[in-house]
């Protein structure tokens, strides 16, 4: 087993499943999230985020929180006992709620409370999974939860980076475990998407990358469904990749890259000879998303549907339902 703590800083040429996924279904909201200028002085390219928060990313970030916190009580001295503590989880919980950014007091203390049913009966349905299911530690005990994983991807410096939720061991095969929650209603079609999900491929991908001889045998799926009221709160699937549909993933994402440093040079570009930067978005990086008529995300509107379907003179004032994006 040579599994070793492996950290590595963000940024630079660093980049995620979801930023190149990003570009792909839409260059333009690419630009809006990642790399529009709030105003035509501003040197920085740090794209723009939206005031509020999508309230299932909140509820969800706080979920993971209490989940990562339960999986790390049960692992002591690098293995996992199976006691794990959800006392603990939701005391987790009820730390960080006030670091969120809640609507209101009512959501807040709705939300929280939802958040901590879901912990206990999540730890209900889930004390059956050991020691079929163990959290894997590494070789100096810590258990390899919430842990960035970094691996060159062949094309410049770029450096493809993924944090799974935490790597297990089941049935003696180690996998990575991603855990999800949903509506009841749209569990069964999230646990099916893995067959096709990049970030899957690119996790395991990159796993294998970087413990080459390790037995690593896909990604297991944890589905866990929001305010659900009968039968099993949980469902699972294992997705597997072969190695040529790994390697497929590894090309297709570095033509992305390519795409996307040519956009980024043809903005750039035009911005040099004085162009403004409307037109000059409007050259390099397209609006896909309304010919492809998929401006939606987050089961809601796209954020910057305003600023797609505005005239230019109407963008300025526009930009200020947005701040600047801070680096995460
Ligand atoms: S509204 Fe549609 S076209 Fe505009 S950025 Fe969003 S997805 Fe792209």
């Amino acid at each position: 087993m040579t599994l070793v703590p492996v950290r590595i800083p963000s940024g630079g040429d660093h980049f995620s499943s979801s930023y190149l996924q990003l570009y792909d279904a839409c260059p333009r909201k690419w630009f809006n999230r990642y790399y529009r200028p709030k105003d035509e002085d501003e040197e920085e390219r740090t794209g723009l985020d939206t005031h509020e928060t999508p309230l299932p990313f909140i509820t969800g970030s706080l979920f993971h929180e209490g989940l990562e916190t339960y999986y790390r009580s049960g692992c002591k001295k690098g293995k996992d006992t199976g006691k794990y503590d959800v006392v603990k989880a939701m005391a987790r919980v009820d730390k960080i709620k006030d670091e969120m950014p809640w609507y209101s007091d009512e959501t807040k203390d709705q939300e929280v409370a939802l958040v901590k049913k879901m912990l206990g009966q999540y730890a209900m349905e889930q004390c059956q999974d050991f020691p079929e299911i163990q959290v894997k530690c590494d070789s100096t005990g810590d258990p390899i939860i919430e842990r960035q994983f970094a691996h060159k991807i062949g094309y410049s410096d770029h450096i493809f980076t993924c944090i799974p939720d935490m790597i297990i061991e089941h049935n003696g095969f180690l996998k990575v475990m991603e855990h999800k929650t949903s509506s009841p209603s749209f569990a069964a079609g999230r646990v099916r998407s893995i067959g096709m999900d990049a970030q899957i491929t690119g996790e395991l991908w990159t796993i294998m990358q970087e413990f080459p001889g390790d037995p690593i045998d896909g990604v297991m799926i944890n589905v866990i469904k929001k305010g659900h009221k009968t039968g099993r709160m949980v469902i699972r699937d294992t997705a597997k990749r072969t190695e040529i549909q790994m390697e497929r993933w590894r090309l297709a994402t570095i033509d992305s890259l390519k795409r996307l440093d040519d956009a980024i040079d043809r903005f750039e570009t035009f911005r040099d000879t004085g162009m403004e930067i409307e037109p000059a978005a409007d050259i390099a990086f397209p609006l896909l998303g309304i010919r492809t008529n998929t401006c939606y995300a987050y089961f809601k509107e796209c954020e910057f549907m305003d600023l797609c379907k505005a005239p230019p003179d109407r963008i300025p004032t526009l930009l200020n339902l947005f701040k600047k994006r801070e680096a995460r």
